[in-house]
């Protein structure tokens, strides 16, 4: 990152009064989390800002302020197309590719408006004018926390643009415990706390609000459908869309999941693998060096971070995706096993 950007990011905003937000498809915790920060200081500053998602959100962060505000792309394409065909800037949040948006995608390569990409992603494009963006930053909050004050904001900051930032903090790190997490992290979420919000009504608001069904759908996958392979120190669960569909799944109900085989001694490399819409979504995570940002981007047409990544099955067939994973372990050993 340049040394101080902020003079380009000032004039640039100074000039625009239309400015939407775009993050990414199955937006989670720190992609609403940015987005609806970002939107409450903008509104604050006089601008009329609108958040476009590309695709319905959990219920879990229907909470959090700003978000009966939200346009959702999918079931308003009509109304998403007309402001972003209205708007001067628009911002890019938690994501740094447009095949990252789905349809909305094709929307802002068409629009001339300015745009400017805040992300901690791996490996971003390059069509944004100006870019907030650091790999190391634990979450794009972080980064949105960082924008704020560099443009003079901090003051600004009240409870509901720090519920949002605090929010997304939380999800991206494990509640804090990823190596990410920084001491300048945590200087900013004593910054954030200091505005009166309570660090438990945000994690309860998170994390205890699942249903009975999302609760025993976890008990399923760990006793029913976790596999171990020890001598990969790897180990995987999947689930069709039938089981799903058993536990009466709803959007997010299969978020985290990938994590809980870490609990497992000498276990550093798990996936999930899902079955729904005609594709199989597949997360990644990892302890220490192995990299499954590349991983993921190299087979799965996916991408991500070093150690939490995302892709798709190259087949739209369960079996089929998770023996070319299976395959592919050999291959990656000595990677999966460095410390
Ligand atoms: P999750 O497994 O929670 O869906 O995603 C883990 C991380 O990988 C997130 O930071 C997410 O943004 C990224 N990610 C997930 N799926 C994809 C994908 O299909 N492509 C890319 N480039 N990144 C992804
Ligand atoms: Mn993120």
């Amino acid at each position: 990152m340049q040394k101080d950007p902020f003079p380009k990011f000032k004039a640039l905003l100074k000039k625009s009064n239309n400015i939407v937000i775009v993050t990414h498809y199955n937006p989670d915790g720190d992609a609403m989390g940015s987005s609806l920060a970002l939107y409450n200081y903008l509104v604050k500053t006089d601008k009329n800002v609108t958040v476009i998602t590309p695709n319905d959100y959990p219920e879990f962060l229907r909470w959090l302020p700003g978000n009966k505000k939200v346009v959702e792309f999918s079931n308003n394409q009509k109304k998403a197309a007309a402001i972003i065909s209205k708007s001067d800037l628009i911002f890019t949040l938690d994501f740094n590719n447009y095949s990252r948006l789905e349809g909305l995608g094709e929307l802002l390569q068409t629009s001339t408006a300015k745009k400017i990409l805040i992300d901690h992603h791996q490996q971003p494009d390059t069509y944004a004018a100006l870019m907030y963006h650091d790999v190391k930053a634990c979450s794009t909050c972080e980064l949105v926390y960082e924008f704020i004050v560099g443009l003079g904001g901090k003051k600004l900051i009240d409870k509901s643009i720090a519920s949002c930032l605090y929010t997304g903090i939380m999800t991206d790190t494990g509640s804090f415990r990823f190596d990410s997490v920084t001491p300048a992290t945590h200087r900013i979420l004593a910054d954030l706390l200091a505005t009166g919000i309570l660090p438990s009504d945000i994690h309860s608001a998170i994390y205890d609000t699942y249903s009975e069904s999302r609760v025993r759908l976890l008990g399923y996958c760990l006793t029913e459908k976790m596999v171990v392979i020890p001598d990969m120190q790897t180990a995987y669960i999947s689930l069709t869309e039938k089981e799903l569909q058993k536990f009466s799944h709803q959007k997010g109900d299969t978020e985290g999941i990938v994590n809980y085989p870490f609990s497992i001694k000498g276990i550093t490399f798990c996936a999930f693998f899902s079955e729904g819409e005609g594709k199989i979504k597949i997360s990644f995570r990892s302890k220490g060096k192995f990299d499954v940002n590349q991983f993921a981007r190299k087979h799965f047409n996916g991408g991500g971070h070093i150690n939490a990544a995302g892709g798709r099955g190259t087949s739209p067939d369960l079996k089929t995706t998770i023996n070319e994973f299976l395959g592919l372990l050999p291959e990656y050993k000595k990677d999966i096993l460095k410390k």
